[in-house]
């Protein structure tokens, strides 16, 4: 059932579909189908999207309401699964087995891609901090700007 949805997709950078055959076996479980079908094309692409980009993607796949695909990635939001970027206005999907409230990305301001690494330190510091505050941490999400590897050095062109 999904494979004719990649057909009028033209403006992502870096768009190279693989084979997804087994992609409906792969979704976390417990997702409801909006939140499946916004899984999928998080899942296909390695850089973060905005929430008009994946409704694009999804409009071959019959979802035409921005507020479906705002509902479902706040519901992926809330169990864990896909990270708000709130510089870039944009979603991925965690990198993680499960959910973690202190998150880590690396953002290149050239390419807009994020990656998420993980910094034990910064939780080990900020974990006293919080707890002498006697705060209730929801997120700590640390975006750092600059430029990735591959934008900062780009390969000579021949
Ligand atoms: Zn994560
Ligand atoms: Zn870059």
């Amino acid at each position: 059932m999904t494979n004719s949805r990649k057909a009028a997709v033209g403006h992502y950078h870096g768009h190279d579909h693989h084979d997804h055959d087994a992609s409906d076996c792969r979704h976390p479980p417990g997702l409801t189908r909006n939140e499946s079908l916004v899984w999928d094309v998080l899942n296909d692409n390695v850089d973060p999207l905005k929430a008009y980009e994946i409704l694009d993607e999804l409009k071959e796949r019959g979802v035409r309401a921005p507020m479906t695909v705002y509902r479902a990635l706040e519901g992926l939001e809330e169990k864990g699964i896909v990270h708000k970027l709130e510089g870039l206005n944009s979603y991925v999907l965690c990198k993680h087995a499960g959910p973690h409230d202190v998150q880590v990305f690396l953002v290149c301001e050239t390419c807009a891609s994020a990656t998420e690494v993980e910094i034990e330190g910064v939780e080990a510091a900020l974990r006293p901090v919080i707890r002498r505050a006697a705060f209730q941490l929801k997120t700590a999400r640390l975006e750092a700007r600059g430029l990735c590897a591959g934008c900062a050095n780009p390969a000579p062109q021949p």
